[in-house]
C-alpha cells in the first residue's frame, strides 16, 4: 500500500511515522508513506498556499491551485483509490472504515489548515472526507496520522501476532476484554485466577464473557448494531 499525505506543515508528520509499528511497516516494505509539502507546488516566489476568504471573515483559506497541482502530479504517477480530505464535517472514522480502506492500494490524504480548503477542492478534487471526531483540530496532520495508523496496523504482516488486530475492540462489534501482565499479585491487587490456571478453553470463555460484559456496560449501542 502507498499513502501520500499532502500538507503545508510536513514536519508535523515526522514523528508519527518514524517510530514503532508504523516505522517497521515501512521498513518491511508493506507500506510507503510519502509526505508532500504543498509549498513546493505554489506558483509565486513566496510559495503561498493560502489567501483571504472571499466575502471576508476571520481566517485564511487554502488555495485550490497548489493542491490541484500536487494531486495532479501524484496522479500522473499512479491511480488512486481515494483522495481523502481530513475534515471535522466528514464521515466519522470507525473501525469498519479503516478495515475498508486497508484493502486499497493507493490513497491520498489531504490536510487542511486555517479555515480549511477552498470549497472547490472538496467539490471537484477529493473523493471522500473523513473526520476523526466531533471536535476541531488546528490542522489535518494529526488526523491524517490517526487515519494512517488505523489502516496500516491492519495490513498483513504489520503486527507480529497476525491475530492481534482481530482481537481488538470493535472488530467483532464488541470491546476487547481486560488484559493483565506480571506480577500476578501487586499489593494485593490480583489477576483473575482463571487467567493463571492455564486451561485455554476456560480462558477463551472468560475473555468472551468479559468482552460482552464490558461492551454492555461501556458501549451498549455496539450490541444493538449502532
Ligand atoms: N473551519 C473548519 C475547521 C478548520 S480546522 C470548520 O469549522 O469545519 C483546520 C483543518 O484541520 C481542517 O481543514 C481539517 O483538515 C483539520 N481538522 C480539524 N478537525 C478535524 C477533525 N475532527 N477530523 C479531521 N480533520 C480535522
Amino acid at each position: 500500500m502507498r499513502i501520500d499525505i499532502i500538507t503545508c506543515l510536513p514536519r508535523l508528520l515526522d514523528s508519527p511515522f518514524n517510530d514503532s509499528i508504523l516505522k517497521r511497516a515501512q521498513e518491511k516494505g508493506i507500506v510507503t508513506v510519502a509526505v508532500h509539502d504543498l509549498r513546493n507546488h505554489a506558483t509565486d516566489r513566496h510559495r503561498t498556499t493560502d489567501d483571504y476568504a472571499f466575502g471576508g471573515g476571520a481566517g485564511m483559506v487554502m488555495m485550490i491551485e497548489p493542491i490541484h497541482r500536487c494531486i495532479s502530479s501524484l496522479q500522473s504517477e499512479r491511480t488512486y483509490d481515494e483522495i481523502i480530505y481530513m475534515s471535522p464535517d466528514g464521515e466519522l472514522l470507525t473501525q469498519s472504515i479503516a478495515n475498508q480502506l486497508s484493502l486499497n492500494q493507493n490513497l491520498i490524504f489531504l490536510c487542511g489548515h486555517y479555515k480549511g480548503v477552498d470549497e472547490r477542492v472538496r467539490e471537484h478534487l477529493v473523493t471522500r472526507e473523513i473526520s476523526i471526531g466531533d471536535y476541531v483540530l488546528s490542522g489535518g496532520e494529526l488526523a491524517a496520522a490517526v487515519l494512517a495508523d488505523s489502516i496500516i496496523r491492519l495490513l498483513p504482516g504489520v503486527l507480529s501476532d497476525e491475530t492481534s488486530a482481530l482481537t481488538d475492540s470493535f472488530q467483532d462489534g464488541v470491546l476487547a476484554p481486560e488484559v493483565y501482565t506480571r506480577p500476578s499479585d501487586y499489593n494485593g491487587w490480583k489477576v483473575p485466577d482463571v487467567l493463571l490456571a492455564g486451561n485455554s478453553a476456560h480462558i477463551e470463555d472468560w475473555k468472551y464473557e468479559n468482552a460482552l460484559k464490558r461492551t454492555k456496560k461501556r458501549r451498549p449501542g455496539l450490541l444493538e448494531g449502532d
